[in-house]
């Protein structure tokens, strides 16, 4: 194919024809690339002060989709960036496999726990997670995801259920949450269970407008299903402009704060099977990265990291052309895989951040990194 021949010979038609096939989900060529952020590397080599700290995960990101990303950037992402690099191993308490709810659970809660299972341990007991933690430090949270937002990922940072498909449940848990700001997307089931209402009862404004962000005060819920569809479908610059809002409303709190934002969808492309879903999902997360950077720089005492539950699709690039912009890949599974996942770290303690870990770390380095600066009330 790549010498342009007109006729293909060969005995072996049903697999060429399966491959001309899925050539479609198994190539992307970029558009326009991104620019990206030259980080200062203020006080990245120093164990100094933290008093933010904001925690970016990549559902499904693994280092293929990192560098399908760059490939499809032309050469560079503001994740290539990032100096300090450790590695988290992923498997879950009853699952060589993580799913997301266990991932998550490690993250949020420093415990590893069954796949489904949303912030509890193995014995389905609640167990505090990072926001619980922090309430007492005076550190304020706020949670951004660009999917649902009773899917696994945020919701084990405010939820304690044993299986992660009771999303009524889940959004109940809400109502008991030291979380401030809640950005994502899924209106409808907190309608419907009456939780925008209690929510309102309680000072916390709820609203499914997504012209609201500008004007909304904290602490509130903001849930749009439109600005939650793929980058592909629309979602425009809803991950800079949530977590825009999110750290301008935040930053305001001495105590400083503790930002979760979720790049949902990378593993959405992985389990489609579609390279292009993967790439301009990774690109959009990259995005937010940038503004991460940016923020951690005009602050000086914020600690960026950047992760991911788990790898998706088994992702592998069996081509690419960095001056194209183009990326040709392959997928082993239209599940997750047990591969480790890198950590980027920015800031200061990013060097924490080093090493070859369990997921369980994440949680671990972080809460001693606020307990480090912050006393309790
Ligand atoms: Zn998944």
């Amino acid at each position: 194919m790549n010498l342009n021949v007109d006729y293909l010979n060969t005995d072996k038609v049903e697999e060429l024809g399966g491959y001309l096939r899925n050539r479609i989900n198994a190539e992307y060529t970029s558009t326009e690339p991104h620019s990206i952020y030259k980080p200062t590397y203020l006080n990245n080599d120093s164990r100094s002060k933290v008093k933010n700290v904001i925690l970016l995960i990549g559902d499904g990101m693994g280092l293929a989709q990192i560098y399908s990303g760059i490939t499809a950037n032309y050469g560079d992402l503001n994740l290539a960036q990032f100096l300090n690099i450790g590695f988290s191993k992923t498997a879950a308490s009853d699952s060589y496999i993580t799913d997301s709810a266990a991932g998550a659970t490690a993250m949020a809660t420093g415990k590893k726990s069954r796949n489904r299972a949303i912030g509890v341990d193995s014995n389905f007991v609640s167990i505090p997670n990072l926001p619980d933690r922090l309430k007492p430090l005076g550190i304020k949270t706020g949670i951004i995801s660009a999917g649902n937002i009773t899917d696994a990922t945020p919701a084990a940072f405010y939820a304690h259920q044993p299986y992660r498909e009771m999303e009524k449940e889940i959004a109940h848990d809400y109502l008991n949450t030291p979380v401030e700001i809640l950005i994502g997307g899924g209106p409808d089931l907190f309608n419907k269970e009456k939780i925008a209402d209690s929510l309102r009862l309680k000072g916390i404004q709820f609203s499914e407008k997504w012209e609201d962000l500008d004007k909304i005060k904290t602490p509130f819920v903001l849930l749009n299903n439109a600005k939650t569809a793929s980058i592909q479908k629309g979602r425009g610059d809803f991950l800079t402009s949530s977590f825009a809002k999110t750290y301008k409303s935040l930053q305001q709190n001495k105590e400083g704060f503790f930002i979760m934002a979720e790049g949902a969808q990378i593993d959405y492309g992985g389990h489609a099977n579609v390279v292009s879903y993967v790439v301009t999902e990774m690109l959009d997360f990259d995005k937010l990265i940038g503004d991460a950077l940016r923020f951690a720089d005009s602050n000086g005492e914020t600690l960026v990291v950047v992760t991911a539950d788990h790898e998706t699709g088994g992702l592998t690039l069996l081509d690419g052309n960095i001056k194209k912009g183009y990326v040709d890949g392959h997928f082993s599974t239209n599940d997750h895989t047990a591969v480790m996942v890198p950590v980027f770290a920015y800031g200061p303690h990013s060097m924490d951040f080093r090493g070859v870990y369990e997921n369980t770390e994440i949680y671990t380095r972080i809460l001693k990194v606020f307990n480090q600066y912050h006393k309790s009330k």
